[in-house]
């Protein structure tokens, strides 16, 4: 199983999640929501091949943080994957608007400087200005557009950008979630949890759930067989499409 996108910080229990996943040999996207976050993360998720600390800067948390930004941008030089990033649109976060979307663009520019990355990013009620911002930046990295809600045409903008998408259970249950998975060439799918905030029985999804791949199989006419298939070779080849290699660099 993969997971791209999962707050393996966030559980109750992350030791235990994080010590499963390398047992079960789950590949695991454990982004994070703020530089420190990052840090701590890291310290604890040590020595696996399949769980990987994305460094983040969660729009929602941008205006509470924004002194952070400085450890982000370090940290960025020596870390291959970022998320989450990104704009929200929502009510609540309209006053730090101007400052999330600044912050969103410096940090795409600043991923374009160090060689590209890749990056998983948010764009609830905001996917014409991050879509404006990819367009306008992203060459080298590659972007995975987590629970993208956009319209179709937003759907085709962001394949000609390239563009990744990673798709959760929720999103296989609303109307507008199946359209975009139906638009999404089988090529640029990856599965995610976003857990431990999408739920099922009032319990987190975990990172090895096969639910998604069902629901995806489904929504696409295929066995859960060839999609599971089709994932690996999408993970290997959006990983490969990045060059930066962390050791290498140090
Ligand atoms: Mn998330």
């Amino acid at each position: 199983m993969i997971d791209f996108h999962c707050h393996m910080d966030l559980y109750n229990n992350p030791m235990n999640i994080f010590r499963e996943a390398n047992i079960r040999g789950t590949t695991v996207l454990a982004v994070t929501t703020s530089p420190r976050a990052y840090r701590a993360t890291r310290e604890h998720f040590q020595n696996s091949d399949n769980v990987m600390v994305a460094l983040g800067f969660h729009p929602e948390l941008v205006a509470a943080r924004i002194n952070e930004s400085n450890l982000f941008f370090d940290e960025l030089k020596r870390c291959k994957f970022i998320g989450e990033i990104g704009i929200v649109g929502a009510e609540r976060f309209r006053n730090s608007y101007t400052v999330q979307k600044e912050l969103f663009r410096t940090i795409i520019k600043e991923s374009e400087e160090q060689g590209g990355r890749i990056l998983s990013i948010h764009s609830r009620k905001a996917e014409s200005d991050v879509l404006g911002i990819l367009d306008e930046n992203m060459r080298k990295s590659k972007a995975v557009l987590h629970w993208f809600n956009g319209t179709q045409r937003d759907v085709k903008w962001a394949l000609s950008l390239g563009c990744w998408f990673s798709i959760n259970p929720k999103m296989c249950s609303t109307n507008n979630g199946k359209r975009i998975i139906k638009a999404i060439p089988l090529d640029k799918v990856l599965p995610e949890t976003d857990a431990p905030f999408i739920q099922v029985n009032g319990k987190p999804y975990l990172p090895w759930d096969e639910t998604i791949v069902e629901l995806l199989a489904d929504l696409k006419s295929l066995s859960i067989n060839d999609m599971n298939k089709i994932i690996s070779r999408n993970y290997s080849s959006l990983i490969s499409s990045v060059s930066f290699n962390p050791i290498a660099n140090e």
